[in-house]
């Protein structure tokens, strides 16, 4: 079911998002199959690190390598999560050790779980009941820096200045009447 939760617009740099243009979307996982297909495909080095995640608005997990940008895991869409992701093999399956909502790109709430439990028991996956890491985004309303909130310390790491501790409405993609210029 499409639209559950709340949508994520790309909120990172430009010219991160326009050289994500030639690079392919990520593999879409729908099921323990599709898992272990990519799994098997990704370099063996990469396992013990977290990937690249998008739940897009499918509701659908979608995997890159680690360090690929969300914005080219997400073909330059809206999200409803994003994050990094790791798996190990237990009991002869693949399971979620560790997740988190670490995308400076889209920002995500930590309340953005809700989306990526839901893709991955829709795929099947065995998850932890909440984030491993859950990070808390503010952007600064004085220089606009994209802050990472520590330790509910809300101040701007930039410019010094508060950040707002409610959820920042800029970093929340509007409904569909915020059409994007093409
Ligand atoms: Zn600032």
């Amino acid at each position: 079911m499409a639209g559950v939760g709340r949508r994520y617009r790309y909120v990172g740099p430009a010219d991160v998002q326009a050289s994500a243009a030639d690079v392919p979307e990520g593999w879409p996982v729908r099921s323990p199959v599709d898992l272990d297909t990519y799994l098997a495909a990704a370099d063996p080095r990469d396992h013990d690190e977290p990937f690249t995640y998008v739940i897009d608005l499918d509701a659908t997990l979608r995997l890159a390598p680690r360090r690929s940008e969300h914005v080219a895991c997400a073909g330059g869409g809206e999200v409803l999560g994003a994050g990094e992701i790791a798996f190990a093999d237990e009991r002869g399956g693949w399971v979620v050790t560790e997740v988190s909502n670490h995308s400076t790109g889209y920002c995500p709430d930590p309340t953005s779980w809700t989306a990526v439990a839901g893709a991955l028991d829709k795929a099947g996956i065995c998850h932890p009941e909440c984030f491993t890491a859950a990070v808390v985004f503010r952007r600064c309303l004085d220089c606009g820096e994209r802050n990472l909130v520590r330790d509910d310390d809300y101040i701007c790491a930039l410019c010094g200045a508060e950040l707002p501790e409610d959820v920042e409405p800029r970093l929340v993609a509007q409904p569909s009447t915020d059409q994007r210029s093409r």
